[in-house]
């Protein structure tokens, strides 16, 4: 029985693990962790039964406790208890699908304590892979993508030796404003971002996928899981989302994943590497296909992406001001406070406004992340 924590399992990757734990006879789940959504949070409790859940938020946790009171299960609340739910004795796998970089110290405790990860939270890996990835060798313990993206060139690399890599090519769907303008995009609202022509996830991701932020962050992510260089990584735009990335080798072979776009696949290939197994849903059907298209992602239009590729080259703690920017402009732009395009100018604005960190250790990148809150809130919000 493979046992395994889920936290964030009240969201759009969260969710999907269930639905693979549930297709599934031999895995469980023994820790559940969310932000506030406790309606859904009792509903998992009840019909998974870990023996610990945490709600971030402390008095939607106290009424939870209230609600359960007739089962078992240990309720807690808070940092300390998003970690302990982490690093609870019977995970072996803890599923970071929690959205940001709130993910970074459960992630680190959890290794610590000599988990594998199945990584979906990007931001953490971001801000902190100079930590993760040497923390991931000392301690043993894999980092399994859960990205799309990544978990395609981790297909790709079975077998394969590492050091024969030439490019890592990073597919991209160009989100729904694909060929347009910055002049085109200064009126977007909300509901226009919301809306991914491939994909349907959590609303940060789906925000950051439509200012290719994601494609950006994602760089990053590539550049830790597979130890390349930022120029090895390049972004290719297939706006059909049927070719999930590709690497290219020494020799000039392209391999390449494909498939549905379905986030069950690399959740599942995470949780069962380096098995395969059946899963449940519609198949690519090539007669049907009538074109896979490519472009070059336009760098101009979506200065989300240049500056992704800028601050990782850099390094340090700007991948954090980067993220942190994001993290706060994103959730600005859903409360309507600010326009479409502020959030690329807001990005750009903290990275170069917040002092770099060359190395930073967990509390400088903690502090460089409300220094970054601080610099925007001092500008842009009431
Ligand atoms: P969602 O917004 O759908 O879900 C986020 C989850 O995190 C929810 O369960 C939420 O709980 C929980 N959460 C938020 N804040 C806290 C907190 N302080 N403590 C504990 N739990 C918290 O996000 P997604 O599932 O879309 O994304 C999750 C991560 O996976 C992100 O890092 C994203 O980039 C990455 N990812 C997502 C993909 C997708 O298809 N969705 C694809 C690839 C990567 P609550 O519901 O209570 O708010
Ligand atoms: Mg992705």
């Amino acid at each position: 029985m493979k046992k395994i924590a889920v936290l964030g399992s009240t969201g759009s990757i969260g969710t999907q693990t269930l639905e693979v734990v549930r297709a599934n006879s031999d895995i469980k789940v023994v820790s559940l962790a969310a932000g506030s959504n406790i309606q859904l949070l009792e509903k998992q409790i009840r019909e998974f039964k870990p023996v610990i859940a945490c709600v971030f938020n402390e008095e939607k946790a106290k009424e939870l406790k209230e609600r359960v009171a007739d089962l078992s299960v240990k309720i807690v609340s808070g940092m300390d208890g998003l970690v302990e739910t982490a690093i609870v004795e019977e995970a072996e796998i803890v599923v970071t699908a929690v959205v940001g970089m709130i993910g970074i110290r459960p992630t680190i405790a959890a290794m610590e304590a000599g988990k594998d990860i199945a990584l979906a939270n990007k931001e953490t890996l971001v801000t902190a892979g100079h930590i993760i990835m040497p923390l991931s060798k000392s301690k043993q313990v894999k980092i399994l993508p859960v990205d799309s993206e990544h978990s395609a060139i981790f297909q790709c690399l079975n077998g394969e030796d590492k050091r024969e890599i030439q490019r890592i090519l990073l597919t991209a769907s160009g989100g729904p404003f694909r060929g347009k303008t910055r002049e085109e995009m200064r009126s977007i609202r909300v509901e226009d971002a919301l809306k991914h022509p491939n994909w349907a996830m959590g609303r940060k991701i789906t925000i950051d996928s439509s200012t290719m932020v994601n494609k950006g962050l994602e760089v990053m992510e590539a550049k830790w899981l597979f130890g390349v260089e930022f120029e090895d990584v390049e972004v290719v735009v297939q706006p059909q989302s049927i070719i999930h990335s590709m690497v290219e080798f020494s020799d000039g072979a392209v391999m390449a994943q494909m498939g549905t776009p379905d986030m069950k696949l690399p959740i599942q290939y995470a949780l069962y590497y380096p098995h395969r197994r059946h899963l449940d849903g519609k198949r690519l059907d090539f007669s049907a296909l009538s074109q896979i298209t490519f472009e070059a992602p336009d760098m101009v239009n979506f200065p989300g992406l240049r500056l992704a590729y800028e601050v990782g080259k850099t390094g340090g703690s700007a991948p954090t001001v980067f993220n942190a920017a994001n993290e706060m402009a994103v959730s600005l732009f859903l409360n309507k406070k600010i326009g479409y395009l502020d959030i690329t100018d807001i990005i750009e604005q903290a990275v170069e406004e917040i002092t770099l960190i060359k190395n930073p250790t967990l509390k400088e990148i903690l502090d460089t992340e409300q220094a970054t809150y601080e610099f925007i809130k001092g500008r842009w919000s009431d």
